[in-house]
């Protein structure tokens, strides 16, 4: 078996991975990609909604050839049915073929000089001082630095001896893509309550006007009781078809404590960089992969791969994120802590308060502090939670 070398190795063609190595690559540097499956971007575990914002920020343009919808606005449904209706006048969301979106982004890496191996799976990482000894089938490989975005698997995380995700926070999920029901194309549906979905919520994400994908991540149970529940529920009296079905692992733990070591950059699900509150990971994760590639291209022009260097990585994705997590997680924790009738009453109390109007307003799907903060802020809502909850005032400033 021969060994090969390269600057920069990513393991994992998902879309931090694949971010991470079109930065690097755009730096000069050589970078190679190793997947294990034969094709990016399958199997798909994702529902596929972007926000247009986020896409942007990580300069991905809306192209037709993975774009199947666009949305303006969620419904979102209280265990007994109360609604909420959060919206824009125009898209601000694209529901997205998620196998056809991770080809883009290896057609995107893959022009910017990135190589991409597939039917490659690595088996762990050695570090010593002359680089990273990547064990993988079939081929080896050495690299002066590695970006592991291996996903929520995390092996690689462990074999490095760093913290894991939570196994408690990882929630399991199974979604069908529907055809032959009725639905708004332009609204996502978010369905909340302990008898749909405990510890998450079931989703409704339309791809037209008559087909959907549907699903749902829940705790301690099993989904697909749940999701044929749901369903049967929801499309009670109309003739689906389902065309396809897909099942996954939804992260809410919230980032890992380090995402760096000697000559170690972690991305992604791995590290655990995924909104709390949606468990979506593409434009979050994928804004500290592009951070990440970018860090990895500096410690090859200098030449620096110590943890003294590559602090650096988490120090940058923590100034932009930090914060965010943080009222995410405090927004997972009081979801989860609310019974059916408590989603309810905070439910009647946004409709009388009117602050739809507010979320509507500052809300961004990715960088939720903002309406988090402003809600918490509003006096009555902090205090009629601390009442329902027993609990004290968040900590979550900075
Ligand atoms: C049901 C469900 C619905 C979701 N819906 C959304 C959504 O609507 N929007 C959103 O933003 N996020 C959503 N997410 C989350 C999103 O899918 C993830 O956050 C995102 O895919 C993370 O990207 P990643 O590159 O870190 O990891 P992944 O996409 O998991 O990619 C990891 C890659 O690494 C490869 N790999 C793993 N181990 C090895 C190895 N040892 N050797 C070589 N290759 C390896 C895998 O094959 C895979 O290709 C959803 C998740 C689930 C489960």
């Amino acid at each position: 078996m021969s060994l090969e070398k390269r600057q920069v190795i990513v393991v994992g063609a998902g879309p931090s991975g694949l971010l991470s190595a079109r930065e690097a690559s755009k730096r000069g540097v050589e970078v190679l990609v190793l997947e294990e499956h034969p094709e990016v971007g399958i199997p798909c575990h994702c529902a596929g909604l972007l926000s247009l914002n986020g896409l942007e920020r990580l300069k991905i343009p809306i192209d037709h050839s993975y774009v199947q919808n666009m949305v303006r606005g969620a419904i979102f449904y209280s265990p007994s049915g109360l609604s909420l209706r959060i919206e824009r006048d125009r898209p601000v969301a694209c529901v997205v073929n998620r196998s056809l979106f991770d080809k883009f982004l290896a057609f995107q890496a893959e022009r910017a000089g990135a190589e991409i191996r597939l039917n490659c799976k690595v088996y762990g990482i050695s570090v010593d001082g002359i680089g990273v000894h990547v064990c993988s089938k079939p081929d080896r490989f050495m690299a002066e630095i590695l970006i592991d975005a291996e996903g929520v698997s995390s092996r690689l995380v462990r074999a490095a001896g760093l913290e894991p995700l939570n196994s408690s926070c990882l929630l399991s999920a199974l979604q069908f893509d529907l055809s032959g029901v009725s639905v708004d194309p332009e609204y996502v549906e978010v369905h909340l309550g302990r008898q749909v979905a405990p510890g998450f919520f079931a989703w409704l994400i339309p791809l037209s006007s008559d087909s959907v994908r549907v699903g749902l991540g829940c705790k301690r149970a099993n989904p697909r009781i749940l999701l044929n529940r749901f369903i049967q529920r929801r499309f009670k009296d109309e003739e689906y078809e389902i065309l396809a079905v897909r099942s996954g692992t939804i992260v809410t733990s919230g980032p890992i404590r380090r995402t760096f070591a000697d000559r170690l950059l972690i991305v992604g699900d791995a590290a655990g960089q995924v909104k709390p509150t949606t468990g979506g990971g593409v434009i979050l994760g994928g804004i500290c992969g592009m951070t990440a590639g970018r860090v990895a291209a500096e410690a090859v022009r200098l030449s620096r791969f110590n943890s003294d260097f590559l602090v650096s990585y988490e120090r940058i994705w923590r100034g932009m994120l930090g914060r965010e997590f943080r009222y995410m997680l405090w927004a997972r924790r009081i979801l989860n802590a609310l019974s059916d009738r408590m989603i309810d009453k905070l439910f009647e109390f946004i409709k009388r308060e009117d602050l739809c109007r507010v979320i509507s307003k500052l809300g961004d799907m990715d960088f939720q502090s903002r309406v988090i903060s402003e809600l918490i802020h509003h006096g009555r809502i902090l205090k009629m939670l601390t009442h329902l909850l027993g609990l004290g005032k968040p900590q979550i400033n900075g």
